[in-house]
């Protein structure tokens, strides 16, 4: 049998009103006031939407099965089915203010790319599977990726199962009670290629007035918990060179981690998300101030210079202002580079059908980042409305997500093999 890389027809799209109306279908299970979503994982809202994508893979003539931590695999058999399966796909729990689009449209678009399979009667060589992770979101559960985490080992199942949420309960009574604690083991089975479409959750896609971004690579992410020990002193009496004021400090850390990032530019990010000062007085000088850093960066080594820098930094302000800073690490992620197969797949289908395009980094975490350390993966990003997402406020265009669900049916086929028309 002869493969294809490119269908002969060339340009194959999907059926972008059935894409628009499942994703407004699954957006009622949830809807909130304001027509977002609040789909906290393993609830009953989740069951719900579970049991409806399960209900749509089989309509799709496809194979259910959920492994031990309850993802779901909705499984279009090929044509030698002892090949590793193309898989796509992403979450449908959400944040308790999420929209109807983040992880929902991966999910869609996957169910879409197999429908419109069917429709053109289109036999792939490898299987191609759909999946629904588990607690992408983990806001109920810590920590986040918690479905793909556990099937390709990143996560331990015991462990895992045995995390609890704010009320006491644990993912695993939470599986069962949903009915969602699935027999197939974990880790999970091989994978030939993962594709991942995802709205882009940022501003870049819009501001540049493209379609689809090709994702390259995830930026590496290194997060701390800063402390400054100054002295708290009475605002008047203390005149202005006698002071150990952590507030001072922290503020002079603000403008440093945000000057670090830029000139580590274009992929360098510096974010302080939170700041407590103490004693929080208007008439006292700050004795103590509690802060977060979260540097982001493509390549290992700017990453590691940008925290060695504000290392620097700091001892230099101990020095001048006379006050103690400690820096602990609270999350490390390595930069990553999707696989150039699949980059390329996502970008030849994008400029194939025509669409404005540019190969643009995730800044965030998703699923296909566990994926990428199992199989070869890539990821296609649409465009939200102002780049707002994990929020009800969340909108994406239907063309455009038409587009995006596009250039992932074409590469998935293409990733699995087509027979040749005869
Ligand atoms: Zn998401």
């Amino acid at each position: 049998m002869k493969t294809q890389r490119i269908p002969q027809n060339g340009l194959l799209t999907v059926d972008r009103d059935r894409l628009w109306n499942s994703l407004m279908e699954q957006g009622k299970i949830g809807e909130t006031d304001k027509g977002g979503l609040n789909r906290q994982a393993l609830t009953d809202l989740d069951r719900q939407v579970r049991e409806l994508f399960m209900k749509w893979g089989k309509e799709a003539g496809c194979e259910v099965s959920i492994d031990q931590i309850g993802n779901i695999f909705v499984r279009r058999p090929g044509v030698d089915n002892s090949l590793p399966p193309v898989m796509t796909g992403s979450h449908i729990d959400t944040q308790p203010t999420g929209g109807k689009f983040d992880g929902c449209f991966g999910v869609m678009a996957g169910l879409e790319s197999i429908r419109r399979m069917n429709d053109l009667g289109i036999k792939t060589r490898a299987p191609v599977e759909v999946v629904a992770w588990t607690n992408e979101e983990g806001c109920r559960f810590p920590p986040c990726m918690m479905g793909s985490g556990v099937f390709t080992g990143e996560f331990e199942l015991e462990s895992t199962l045995a995390i609890c949420d704010a009320g006491g309960i644990s993912v695993g009574e939470a599986l069962t009670k949903i009915g969602f604690a699935g027999e197939k083991p974990v880790p999970g089975h091989q994978v030939g290629a993962y594709f991942e479409a995802h709205i882009e959750q940022g501003p870049v896609l819009e501001d540049a007035e493209k379609t689809i971004g090709v994702v390259i690579g995830a930026l590496g992410q290194k997060w701390f918990d800063l402390s400054i020990q100054g002295v708290e002193s009475h605002a008047g009496p203390t005149p202005m060179s006698l002071r150990h004021d952590a507030g001072l400090v922290a503020a002079e850390l603000i403008t440093f981690v945000n000057r670090t990032a830029l000139e580590y530019a274009p992929h360098g990010r510096g974010t302080v998300g939170c700041l407590d000062l103490f004693p929080g007085s208007r008439n006292v000088i700050p004795g103590q101030v509690n802060m977060t850093v979260d540097f982001r960066h493509l390549e290992a080594d700017a990453l590691d210079a940008m925290v060695t820098g504000l290392k620097v930094k700091i001892a230099e302000l101990e020095e001048l202002h006379g006050v103690q800073i400690s820096l602990a690490p609270t999350a490390d992620f390595a930069p990553l580079y999707f696989a150039d197969k699949c980059v390329s797949y996502v970008r030849d289908a994008a400029e194939a059908l025509g669409f404005g395009h540019m190969d643009i980094v995730s800044g965030a975490g998703h699923d296909a980042i566990f994926l990428a350390e199992k199989a070869p993966a890539g990821m296609i990003f649409v465009p939200c409305e102002g780049g707002i997402s994990h929020n009800e406020m969340e909108r994406a265009d239907a063309d455009d997500l038409a587009a995006g669900a596009s250039v992932l049916l074409n590469a998935l086929i293409n990733a699995a093999g087509i027979e040749e028309a005869k």
